[in-house]
């Protein structure tokens, strides 16, 4: 009989290990169990969807080869018999295993403030917190006619949120505890730069404070003041899922505790993604989710390959504003050697940290140029230049690591979507030869769109390569028809904020 592999969990981290066993495995039964109803889709490309700018379905992930991989949508697991080896759903269906995964991702964390949620536990009317799909839909149907919208967490994915209405023609309030917004990755001179520039969007940053009540149509905050909402968006956080693991007697901490080859404390039974906690850490971002379905598969394919960590590069996925949190970021790292450079009046500020030299922490701040060039040196590991300041901005002469043609095929160029330099190699030889075709071909681009740069670098290294007139050129992006995933720009609504954005409002 084949192994029986049962993933909890279709969210990226479990669809990218069934994706992987499907190859490496073809003989085991894999099955993977999601509850949302929808086919697996990436989550970071939820504020696109909600700007208007991406369809649903282009979130979708690849679909597994026919006959590969059972998938069982909005179906939700809900207990574990380690014993018997089996799990049980909802319905009552029992699914033996060999080897269980769970992948259960988390779950928004809820703030504890009068009338956000109601006795049965759901959010009140007029607040949603933001995880899935179904939850843009709710944004989408709750959406008010005219008025201000709240976000209640000045961390990335609360800035992304605000940024996406405001490209709707919202006003936003951001309601964040922090002396800054992304006060947990920026310090403080970072942060006031980045709050002017969030000012000029529209999205207004009312940091140090928190709220105490949603009355309906108002936030009411601790120092006595409120803002009037007519929607209030909850982004403050996510709580591991770990349930499952818990009832069926698993170790769990703030996550379910697994060794370097993630496994929890039963040998049958692993897990990854945003419900694991390795190394006494839990992420909460993707890119760990998609190394770590990598090393599972290894390890349930007999590779014995530990996970040591994800080198971790933040971008965030506001429009107009480009900033990068690379590695340590602006941590003190003992013994690095640290340049920091500051241009109010351009909004501009860059923090590098070099240790022997390699980089090793970055903040890069309206410095669009030198973000593929410090990341890239980051992932690599190679010697950073000694002039570090034509590094930063982004004048250090091209060195290997920034020729297409040196990068290994497994080098990832687009972190949003998991997009390696061999998937566009694929994408453009069978005939993706424009950046927007590349972008449809493998969503590369449609997340933080951090990797346009090196997404274009490839292309003309492919087209140098294979000799190939240039496909931009002779019929550039904007005058070709449009991605078929993208969406028309959505309705915009009267708006009667109080900083009116004449260019956004309906004539
Ligand atoms: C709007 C948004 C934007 C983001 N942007 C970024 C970003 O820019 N960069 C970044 O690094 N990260 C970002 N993240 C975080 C990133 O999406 C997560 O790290 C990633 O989704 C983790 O994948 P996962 O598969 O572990 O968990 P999840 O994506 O949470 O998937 C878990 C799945 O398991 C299902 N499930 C749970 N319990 C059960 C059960 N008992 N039975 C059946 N199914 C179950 C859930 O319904 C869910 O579908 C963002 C998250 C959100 C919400």
């Amino acid at each position: 009989m084949s192994r029986r592999i049962v993933i909890v969990g279709n969210g990226p981290a479990g669809h990218r290990l069934a994706e992987l066993l499907s190859a490496r495995a073809p003989d085991a039964d894999v099955t993977i169990v999601g509850e949302e109803s929808v086919p697996a889709y990436n989550r970071v490309l939820l504020p696109s969807v909600l700007a208007g700018r991406l369809a649903t379905q282009a979130t979708y992930l690849a679909r597994h080869p026919e006959g590969s991989v059972r998938v069982l949508t909005g179906v939700r697991v809900v207990s574990v018999d380690r014993h018997r080896r089996e799990v049980r759903t909802g319905e009552g269906m029992t699914l033996a295993y060999d080897d269980l995964v769970l992948a259960t991702g988390a779950a928004c964390f809820l703030p504890p403030l009068q009338g956000l949620v109601e006795e049965d536990g759901r959010t009140s009317k007029g607040v949603v917190a933001l995880r899935t799909l179904a939850d843009c839909r709710l944004v989408e149907d709750q959406l008010p006619v005219q008025g201000r919208i709240a976000v209640l967490g000045g961390g990335v994915l609360g800035l992304e949120v605000a940024r996406a209405l405001t490209e709707r023609g919202y006003g936003v309030d951001v309601v964040h505890g922090g002396a800054h917004a992304m006060d947990r990755q920026l310090g403080p001179a970072a942060g006031a730069l980045l709050a002017t520039a969030l000012d000029g969007l529209h999205v207004r940053v009312l940091a140090g404070r928190t709220a105490t009540a949603w009355t309906g149509d108002r936030l009411v905050l601790n120092d006595g003041s409120s803002v009037s909402a007519g929607l209030l968006i909850v982004c403050a956080g996510v709580v591991p899922e770990t349930s499952l693991a818990r009832d069926a007697g698993l170790r769990v901490q703030r996550g379910v505790v697994v060794d370097e080859y993630l496994r929890t404390s039963d040998p049958h039974i692993h897990a990854l993604g945003d419900c694991a906690e390795v190394h006494g850490e839990v992420s909460g971002l993707i890119a760990p989710a998609w190394e770590q379905a990598e090393v599972l598969a290894g390890a349930l394919t007999g590779e014995r390959r530990a996970y040591a960590g994800t080198r971790t590069i933040t971008r965030l996925k506001v429009r107009g504003v480009d900033l990068a949190v690379i590695g340590a970021g602006e941590s003190e790292v003992a013994g690095a050697e640290t340049v920091v450079l500051t241009d109010p009046a351009r909004g501009q500020y860059a923090r590098l940290s070099v240790l022997e030299t390699r980089v090793v922490g970055a903040v890069l701040l309206g410095l669009p140029d030198s973000v593929a060039q410090v990341s890239r040196l980051y992932d690599s590991e190679d010697a950073a230049p000694n002039d570090r300041l034509a590094l930063l901005m982004g004048w250090a002469v091209p060195g290997p690591a920034q020729d297409p043609g040196s990068l290994a095929g497994q080098t990832v160029i687009c972190r949003c979507s998991n997009v390696t330099k061999n998937d566009l190699t694929t994408a453009w030889l069978r005939g993706a030869r424009a950046e927007s075709d590349l972008a449809r071909a493998t969503r590369a681009t449609t997340g933080c769109g951090g990797c346009r740069g090196s997404v274009q670098e490839i292309c003309r290294w492919l087209r140098a390569k294979h000799d190939q007139p240039d496909a931009d050129a002779a019929s550039s992006d904007e005058e070709r028809e449009p991605p078929v995933d993208r969406v028309p720009p959505p309705p915009v609504r009267r708006n009667d904020h109080r900083d009116p954005v004449p260019e956004l409002l309906a004539p």
